[in-house]
């Protein structure tokens, strides 16, 4: 499902979605709009573009979807071939304009614009320690204060080493695009929770957060951001400079981008989305198939995993069928978002309709990408059996959610979370399937060829690669020491 259509669910949802681009002569501000355009499933809070025009920053926000927040007007007065923008859910900071993005500030040590996707561990300690400093903050985002903190570095160093001194000082998940004056850079946390990459399109590079809005630009997928790069984009278009700045034994890739968060047609981490969950499909059957007469996703992102899972029991000689037998209603949209159970269960029915003669006298199997509260997937078990099947099973292409994430991901709290105190059983019988089974943590680190111990797993384990506050680690991590003024970077 896109995030949208899972907030509307009660399921997670997504973070942030970044960009920013240098080009030779061409205005910045309508690519930046096609491209956050691509990647509005990551954020529908609000959308904002800022372009340099080489002697001043140009700043377009709005609250709302990217269509709704720029005109032909705002567009035009978006000056400059260097920008950067953003799309917005929010996670830190309050859900109003004044969190809204790219932060833009000028300092004494030069303009700034900042896109921020991810979430801070210890924003709280380091704008406290800079609001004693003198530093006045108007929001209460964790992306001013990476602003401030890199402002008041750039007066002592030049932009690489301010930017280490700054990276060495927050703690948490972050990709960010930055703007320092004309020069566009972008940044990957030192464990590479949040995806980046570089693409090349005819008349200079961009950054962002996933490859499909490259894709729209006709450009060309360079590579990903590494976990603790710096690059820095050259101005008029001509290349770009990398600086491994930190190096971590492990990284912590969000195991939940490829699963669920991301377009399938964007590469992630030298991964297709579309490919990884086509095999966590294939891994599903591997693991609990169940012989059933039709195989079923629920749209949209169920869909990958079905049709892997379907195409693996083909392989192994089941007589299984793969239809799509719930029809998605596109037009349930913000309007109807309430955040309590009725309206979320009445959301379900208005978005997701069965066809009968699929599934009447038959027996289903669902598949979907996860299970957060337990509603939807209640109400899904319910509708099919409301119109005439036999018997519902559920296939999850995730392990159990059963912690909440504290890196920028919405996935409801502990005490909602149906996972987090109930066995697979327990919730099979709650939801009341016939069968369920989610897929083993072993398997997603398979499907990502990836180790187990470069990904995060916060949400399925319970264990973290941040320190986070009443929270156990599951790696060698220690949060900075903030509340004096911080040693300079090293070379
Ligand atoms: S806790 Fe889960 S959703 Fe959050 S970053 Fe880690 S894997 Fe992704």
């Amino acid at each position: 499902m896109t995030g949208r259509d899972h907030r509307d669910l009660g399921g997670p949802t997504e973070k942030c979605g970044v960009v920013g681009v240098s080009l030779d002569e061409r205005a910045a501000a309508r690519p930046l709009y096609y491209a956050l355009y691509a990647l509005q499933h990551r954020g529908q809070e609000s959308a904002g573009i800022v372009t340099h025009d080489g002697f001043q920053q140009h700043s377009h926000v709005e609250m709302g979807l990217v269509g709704d927040a720029f005109g032909e007007d705002d567009l035009d007065q978006l000056n400059g071939p260097v920008g950067i923008g953003h799309v917005r859910y929010p996670t830190a900071g309050s859900v109003n304009a004044c969190c809204a993005q790219p932060f833009s500030v000028s300092f004494k040590s030069g303009s700034l614009g900042l896109s921020h996707n991810g979430n801070l561990v210890n924003a709280d300690e380091i704008r406290d320690e800079l609001a004693g400093l003198g530093h006045a903050f108007t929001s209460d985002g964790d992306t001013e204060v990476i602003a401030h903190d890199l402002a008041r570095n750039l007066l002592e160093e030049d932009l690489v080493r301010a930017v280490k001194r700054t990276m060495s000082r927050i703690h948490g998940s972050y990709s960010l695009t930055i703007m320092h004056d004309d020069t566009v850079l972008g940044v990957r946390d030192p464990e590479g929770n949040r995806p980046l990459c570089i693409g090349e399109v005819d008349d200079g590079y961009l950054l962002a957060s996933e490859s499909a809005a490259i894709d729209v630009l006709d450009g060309e997928l360079v590579r990903d951001v590494e976990p603790g790069e710096l690059v820095i984009l050259r101005p008029d278009g001509e290349g770009f400079d990398a600086y491994q700045l930190f190096d971590r034994e492990n990284s912590a890739h969000c195991f939940f981008e490829h699963v669920y968060f991301a377009r399938p047609d964007s590469t992630i981490d030298d991964q297709l989305v579309y490919d990884v969950r086509r095999d966590l499909g294939r891994a599903l059957w591997a693991e609990s198939g169940v012989d059933t007469d039709v195989v079923m996703p629920v749209p949209d992102s169920g869909r990958a995993f079905a049709s892997g899972y379907a195409d693996a029991a083909g392989e192994d000689g089941a007589d299984v069928e793969f239809a799509e037998g719930l029809m998605k209603n596109r037009y349930v949209g913000r309007t109807f978002i309430m955040p309590t159970q009725d309206a979320r269960e009445r959301a379900v029915r208005l978005k997701l309709n069965p066809i009968k003669d699929i599934v009447q006298d038959r027996t289903v199997t669902l598949i979907d990408d996860s299970i957060v509260r337990g509603t939807t997937s209640t109400q899904l078990v319910q509708l099919m059996r409301d119109v005439g099947a036999e018997a519902v099973h559920v296939r999850i292409g995730a392990p159990p959610i059963v912690a909440p994430c504290y890196m920028g991901i919405d996935m409801a709290s502990r005490e909602e979370l149906i996972a987090a105190d109930r066995t697979t059983e327990e919730i099979g019988e709650e939801i009341s399937a016939d069968s369920l089974e989610y897929l083993s943590i072993e398997s997603v680190a398979g499907a990502l060829d990836q180790s187990r111990a470069d990904l995060c797993l916060g949400c399925v384990t319970g264990e973290y690669p941040y320190d986070i506050d009443g929270e156990t680690t599951d790696r060698d991590v220690e949060r900075p020491t903030i509340g004096s003024e911080p040693a300079a970077a090293d070379d």
